[in-house]
């Protein structure tokens, strides 16, 4: 197939990294093969923090890729891991990430899961008032104080998103009318408040209705707080960047955002504003080898 963009061609075939494909290929000894580019991982990143506010701090969302070597690569990019399981947790852990820099999301938390996590100072995204109770109880047990945050599931969602993750009954967050009665719960206990998750959906390539559900965001983390009477240390707005899949898919860029996420960061002061990035940190930057092994024309075309 082409080239993808942004990519440099040697002797008329792909490189990655300064290594041409036939090189690659000899160096793994077989296909196929997978082949990541760090060099284009750590531009990506580079090129989101030059484009957004200051003091935006990005996470990544592993399960985008927890390959060891990329887990490792994107650790030292990013302020944040994102996961989704205690398998990821080990994943982290096995990478000699230390979990303070942890927020662990995603539904159905087991017991052990919770308890590996608060053991190791990792942030729980709460996913409901059962979850909640649930980690304060083990919390107490262990004798530790656990970092709570809350997982809003809102009352709107990201337009054109290729997934919602809002705006009805999904399995994702607290109902966001029912976040203030938890939060204070929260903060009464003596937890470590860390704040809000709201994530409105994925896959998103429009930067026009990533900026409108980013402002929905901080005006209900706003409305939010203000019920509850508590602070807010912390707001993450979740993933949602997407890439293109296909050839006429046109790729958003960073650059779009960086306006109105600067009107926005300065309009509700947050202390910690984060993104997370999952597909849009390293999915183009990953390539399959393989070898062609036949070609054919099937009703006319060559295959
Ligand atoms: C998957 C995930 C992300 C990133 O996903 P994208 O779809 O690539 O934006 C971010 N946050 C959480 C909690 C996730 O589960």
């Amino acid at each position: 197939g082409p080239i993808p963009t942004g990519y440099e061609t040697r002797d008329g075939e792909l490189a990655v990294d300064g290594q041409t494909t036939s090189q690659l290929v000899e160096r793994a000894g077989r296909t196929p093969l997978f082949v990541y580019s760090s060099a284009m991982m750590s531009r990506r990143v580079a090129d989101l923090r030059a484009a957004m506010p200051e003091r935006l701090k990005i996470n990544y969302a592993i399960k985008a890729n927890s390959f060891a070597p990329v887990l490792k690569h994107m650790a030292g990019l990013v302020d944040g891991l994102d996961i989704a399981s205690g398998g990821e947790l080990d994943m982290v852990r096995a990478a000699g990430i230390d979990c303070a820099r942890v927020s662990f999301a995603g539904p159905g938390k087991r017991d052990s899961e919770l308890g590996t996590a608060i053991r190791h100072g990792a942030t729980l995204n709460l996913e409901s008032e059962g979850e909640a109770e649930r980690a304060l109880a083990i919390a107490e047990q262990l004798g530790t104080t656990p970092r709570l945050a809350i997982r809003v599931n809102p009352d709107f969602e990201l337009k054109g998103s290729g997934m919602k993750m809002g705006g009805g009954a999904k399995p994702f967050g607290v109902d966001a009318e029912r976040v203030p009665t938890l939060a204070r719960r929260i903060v009464v206990a003596g937890a470590e408040w860390r704040g809000l998750h709201i994530f409105t959906g994925s896959q998103a390539l429009d930067a026009d209705a990533v900026i409108d559900a980013q402002a929905n965001v901080l005006d209900l983390a706003q409305r939010i707080v203000e019920k509850a009477g508590v602070s807010l240390p912390k707001l993450n707005m979740g993933g949602g960047l997407g890439i293109p899949y296909s050839d006429d898919e046109v790729p958003i860029s960073a650059k779009d955002l960086t306006e109105e996420l600067t009107t926005l960061k300065t309009k509700f002061n947050i202390p910690e504003l984060w993104m997370e990035l999952g597909r849009y940190a390293m999915g183009p930057f990953g390539h399959y080898v393989t070898k062609v092994t036949d070609r054919k024309t099937v009703r006319g075309k060559e295959l």
